[in-house]
């Protein structure tokens, strides 16, 4: 066994196992699942900027590249954001899963697959693995284990408790643009929104999400019905997509929480994949830290600073959204288009950072009438 025990064979564990065997760590993951990146439950867009940043090769996994999106208020308003050139992937979650566990078992991760954690005490893990339970013994212990995370719920029960959104998505033939993601608002997709994600012209990902308590899939058909009659559906998955603010706390005595069983998603559009990358280097560097030179663990909030004020502005500008009236997106859609924001998000905008390009507005003074909207979203 690992000095260090990351649960969850996901990118974000299986990416800060890599990390943490290229510091030289003993690093074992478990994931109870027999085969890596499945089952799929991501439309698996992801920022071109995020990328860049993280210094990661995406490879065959790109699927299609977008250059734009289109949003639409309850009552059809509707803003388009479109830049020159590529601003998100859409991958295949499979191979861009595969990728990091290449990686890890390169860099000599020990990785155990169909390995499940069924509970966590103090420094003891038990593992139920091809059906035989095990206590292992674990000096740190990375939870990395998703939405449902049973890492998080042994040591904090009660965070982020109904703090999610109840996602459904299809994968569809029909008629798509394969340069723009839509974004649908409306009473269909209660406490979220439905998006499109093109693979191409003729195949997209669609979905939406809905709050705790809601039917996703009744308001899928809803959606579909209304939005998209012309499709043929391929395949349909559903799953959680924890939206909350960032923890104060996500380490408690030798255990850590990355990815989504720490909420490390953006509240605006539930993605969690660039986040968790990232929460993943600073955990890495958390625990390096600690192992070789004593420094604590509790260190790891410290270190998400970065990923956390982002994070927690996606979180307010959720909030706002979802505490406005239709009416009142419609009318704040139509001032934001008749103020230009259109050509200024497709300058300035950036899918990841909402705070870049709010500094940005107070520069320009077309823009200076959406300030009202933007303070009280803060
Ligand atoms: C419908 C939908 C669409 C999405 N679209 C996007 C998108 O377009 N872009 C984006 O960035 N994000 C998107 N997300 C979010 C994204 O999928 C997650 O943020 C991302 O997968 C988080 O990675 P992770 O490694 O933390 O968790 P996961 O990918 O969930 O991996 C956790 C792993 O832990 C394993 N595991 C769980 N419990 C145990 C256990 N007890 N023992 C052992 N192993 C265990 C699981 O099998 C899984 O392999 C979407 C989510 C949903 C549901």
């Amino acid at each position: 066994m690992g000095v260090i025990n990351i649960i969850g064979g996901g990118p974000i564990g299986l990416h800060c196992a890599a990390l943490l065997a290229e510091e030289g760590f003993e690093t074992s993951v478990f994931e109870e699942h027999p085969n890596i990146g499945r089952p799929v439950q991501c439309a698996g867009l992801v920022s071109s900027t995020g990328i860049e940043e993280l210094g990661i090769a995406l490879g065959n996994s790109v699927v299609n590249e977008v250059k734009g999106a289109r949003i639409f208020s309850p009552g059809g308003q509707s803003l388009e954001i479109k830049k020159k050139k590529t601003v998100a992937y859409v991958i295949d979650r499979v191979l861009f899963d595969q990728m990091f566990y290449k990686k890890a078992k390169r860099l000599g991760c020990d990785i155990r697959l169909e390995s499940k954690l069924i509970d966590v005490r103090n420094n003891s893990l038990f593992m139920q693995t091809k059906g035989r339970g095990e206590f292992i013994k674990s000096q740190i212990t990375i939870g990395a284990d998703g939405a449902h995370s049973i890492v998080r719920h042994s040591v904090f029960p009660k965070l982020f408790e109904k703090q999610f959104v109840q996602a459904f998505q299809v994968r569809a033939t029909g008629k798509f643009d394969k340069d723009f993601v839509e974004l649908h608002f409306g009473e269909f997709a209660p406490g979220f929104f439905a998006w499109v994600v093109p693979e191409s012209n003729n195949v997209a990902r669609i979905g939406l999400g809905v709050r705790p308590g809601e039917n996703a899939g009744d308001s899928m058909k809803e959606f579909l019905k209304k939005k998209k009659p012309n499709i043929r559906i391929l395949s349909k998955s559903s799953a959680l997509i924890p939206i909350a603010p960032p923890a104060k706390e996500l380490v408690s005595g030798n255990v850590l929480l990355i990815g989504d069983a720490g909420a490390q998603t953006k509240a605006t559009t539930g993605g969690g994949l660039v986040f968790g990358l990232k929460a993943a280097k600073a955990c890495s560097e958390t625990v390096s830290n600690h192992l070789k030179h004593k420094k604590p663990l509790t260190d790891y909030v410290k270190n998400l600073q970065k990923v956390n004020k982002e994070l927690a502005m996606h979180w307010k500008l959720y909030s706002y959204i979802q505490g406005m009236k239709p009416e009142q997106f419609d009318s704040l859609i139509a001032k934001a288009k008749n103020a230009g924001v259109e050509e200024f998000l497709s300058e300035y905008g950036d899918m990841d950072k909402p705070s870049l390009f709010m500094k940005k507005m107070l520069f320009k003074p077309k823009m200076w009438g959406l300030l009202p909207a933007v303070l009280k979203s803060m």
